[in-house]
C-alpha cells in the first residue's frame, strides 16, 4: 500500500536508495533518478483519469511512482502493485501537468516491460492479451475481419443481437469490443506512390497503420490527397506492418523491437524527407525509435535518423505551410485532443491552426480537455467498465459544445466516443482532421462531413 506520508512534501528516505533485487531485474528497470524527480506536490492528481474515477492515491501518478520506488527498493512485484500499474491508461496527462518535469512516460514504459517479463497473469487475462496481440498489430489479419464485420452490420444481425441483450450477458469485454467496431465502408487502397500536385516540396513516407488502415481507410485516402495537394510526393510501400506502438505501450518490448526494425527496413530506400503519421498513438511511439533501439548496434543510428523524420500529419502541414486553397466549410467543430497527440507529443496548436485556416469553420473547445476518453490503446478492452465511464464523461462534454462535428486524430478516440454517444442514445458526425481539410481543399461542402459518419 502507499505510505501515508507520501504526498506530504517529505520524500521517503529510500527514494534515492540503491537498486536492489525486488520487483525489477537489471534489464532496463525504471530509473531511480527519474523517480527522485517527483517532489510529491500532487499537481498531477486531478488530471489523472484513474484518480478522478477512484480517488485512490495508489491509482494516481504520484502513487504509482511511489510503488515503482518500492519495487526498486526490494518490494516484490505483487498482484496489487501490478494491478495499479495495469490501471494506468498511459495517457500522459500527468506528464503535461507536472511542474517538475517528471518523465512518467519513461517510468511506466520500463515498468510495464518488467511486468510483462516477470509477472504471471491469471489465465483469463493472459488469454485476452494473447488474443489481442495475435490480431491487432497485424494489418492483414485485421483486414480479414472487415468482411464478416460488414456482413454483421449490414444484414441486421447487429440490431438483432443488440435487441436480444446477448452480449451484455456474455460480459463487458465482448460487448465493449462489439460496441467499438466502426461502420465500415469500401474504400480503394491508395496507390504505392502519389505525385505532388504542382511544385514538389517534399517526399513523404506514410504509415497506413493497423486499425487506421483496416477500419478507417478513408482517413488514409484523405491524408494522401492532402499531402499531394500541399506539394508532397507520397510513398506508401507495401507490407509495412505495424509500427510497434501497441506492443511498446503494453510492455511487449521484444515484439515492438521486431516491428520497428521491419518498418525501418521497409522505408529504407524510399528517399523520404519525412515520415508522416495520422494516428496519434503510433506517432508518439515512432518518435521514440531512437531510444527503443538504442541497445541495437546495427539499428540504433538508423532508428535515430528515422525518428528524426517522423511527423504527425498536422505537425508536418503546419511546418510546410499551406499552398492548396481552402474552400469554406460552414460548420461548428469540437476538436478533441488525443492524449498521444496532445500530452505525449505536445501537438495542440497545429491541428487547431489548420482547422481555423478553413473559411467559415467555427472551432469550439471541449471542457476538461486533459482527461482521457478512456480509449488508451487496448485499455478500454482490458478495463471495459471504467473505460465506459470515462467515455461517457467525454461524450457529455463534447455534446455540451453544441458542435455539429467532432474532430480528432486518433482512430481509438473516434471509436470510443462514438460508442459512448450510442450508449447515450445520441449520434454525432465525426471525422479525422485529415478528412476535414480534404473536404475543404476539394470544396466538397460541410454536408459531406455531417453525412459521412466516421464510426
Ligand atoms: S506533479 Fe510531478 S512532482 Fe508533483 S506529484 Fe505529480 S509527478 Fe510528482
Ligand atoms: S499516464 Fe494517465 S492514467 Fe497513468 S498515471 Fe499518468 S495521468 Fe494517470
Amino acid at each position: 500500500m502507499v505510505d501515508a506520508t507520501w504526498g506530504t512534501g517529505e520524500p521517503p528516505r529510500d527514494v534515492l536508495g540503491p537498486l536492489e533485487s525486488g520487483a525489477f531485474d537489471d534489464h532496463h528497470p525504471p530509473r531511480a533518478e527519474l523517480v527522485a524527480d517527483c517532489v510529491h506536490c500532487g499537481f498531477c492528481l486531478t488530471t489523472c483519469p484513474t484518480y478522478v474515477l477512484w480517488g485512490a492515491e495508489a491509482d494516481s501518478p504520484r502513487g504509482r511512482i511511489y510503488l515503482i520506488n518500492e519495487g526498486l527498493n526490494g518490494e516484490p512485484l505483487s498482484d496489487s502493485m501490478v494491478s495499479h500499474f495495469d490501471k494506468c491508461l498511459g495517457c500522459m496527462s500527468c506528464v503535461t501537468a507536472c511542474p517538475s518535469g517528471v518523465q512518467y512516460d519513461k517510468l511506466i514504459e520500463d515498468t510495464r516491460a518488467q511486468v510483462e517479463r516477470r509477472y504471471s497473469r491469471g489465465p483469463a487475462d493472459s488469454l485476452l492479451r494473447k488474443a489481442i496481440f495475435a490480431v491487432f498489430p497485424y494489418p492483414r489479419r485485421l483486414r480479414l475481419l472487415r468482411g464478416p464485420l460488414r456482413a454483421y452490420q449490414k444484414t441486421g444481425l447487429q440490431k438483432l443481437v443488440a435487441r436480444s441483450g446477448l452480449l451484455d450477458r456474455l460480459g463487458p469485454t465482448l460487448s465493449t469490443l462489439e460496441s467499438l467496431a466502426p461502420q465500415l465502408r469500401k474504400v480503394p487502397s491508395p496507390p504505392r506512390r502519389v505525385a505532388a500536385r504542382g511544385t514538389r516540396r517534399a517526399v513523404v513516407g506514410m504509415l497506413t497503420g493497423c486499425v487506421q488502415g483496416a477500419f478507417f481507410p478513408e482517413v488514409n485516402s484523405a491524408t494522401v490527397r492532402i499531402l499531394a495537394a500541399e506539394g508532397c510526393d507520397v510513398v506508401i510501400p507495401a507490407g509495412q506492418g505495424c509500427c510497434g506502438a501497441l506492443s511498446a505501450h503494453n510492455g511487449r518490448r521484444e515484439e515492438a523491437l521486431g516491428f520497428a526494425r521491419r518498418l525501418i527496413d521497409t522505408f529504407a530506400r524510399t528517399g523520404m524527407d519525412y515520415f508522416v503519421v495520422n494516428a496519434a498513438g503510433c506517432g508518439s511511439s515512432l518518435k521514440e525509435y531512437g531510444e527503443l533501439l538504442a541497445d541495437d548496434p546495427v539499428y540504433a543510428p538508423r532508428a535515430a535518423a528515422f525518428a528524426a523524420k517522423v511527423r504527425d500529419l498536422a505537425e508536418l502541414l503546419d511546418e510546410l505551410g499551406p499552398v492548396a486553397p481552402r474552400h469554406p466549410l460552414p460548420i461548428t467543430v469540437a476538436y478533441h485532443d488525443a492524449c498521444h497527440l496532445g500530452h505525449a507529443q505536445g501537438i495542440r496548436a497545429q491541428p487547431r491552426a489548420l482547422l481555423r485556416g478553413i473559411p467559415e469553420l467555427e472551432l469550439r473547445e471541449i471542457a476538461d480537455p486533459e482527461l482521457c476518453c478512456g480509449s488508451a490503446g487496448i485499455w478500454n478492452i482490458l478495463n471495459p467498465v471504467p473505460a465506459a465511464e470515462l467515455g461517457d464523461r467525454k461524450a457529455a462534454n463534447i455534446l455540451a459544445t453544441g458542435a455539429a462535428l467532432l474532430v480528432t486524430a486518433n482512430p481509438g478516440c473516434l471509436m470510443q466516443v462514438a460508442a459512448a454517444l450510442r450508449r447515450q442514445g445520441t449520434e454525432l458526425a465525426m471525422a479525422h482532421t485529415a478528412q476535414v481539410l480534404d473536404a475543404s481543399i476539394r470544396n466538397l461542402g460541410a454536408a459531406t462531413l455531417v453525412q459521412a459518419r466516421s464510426t
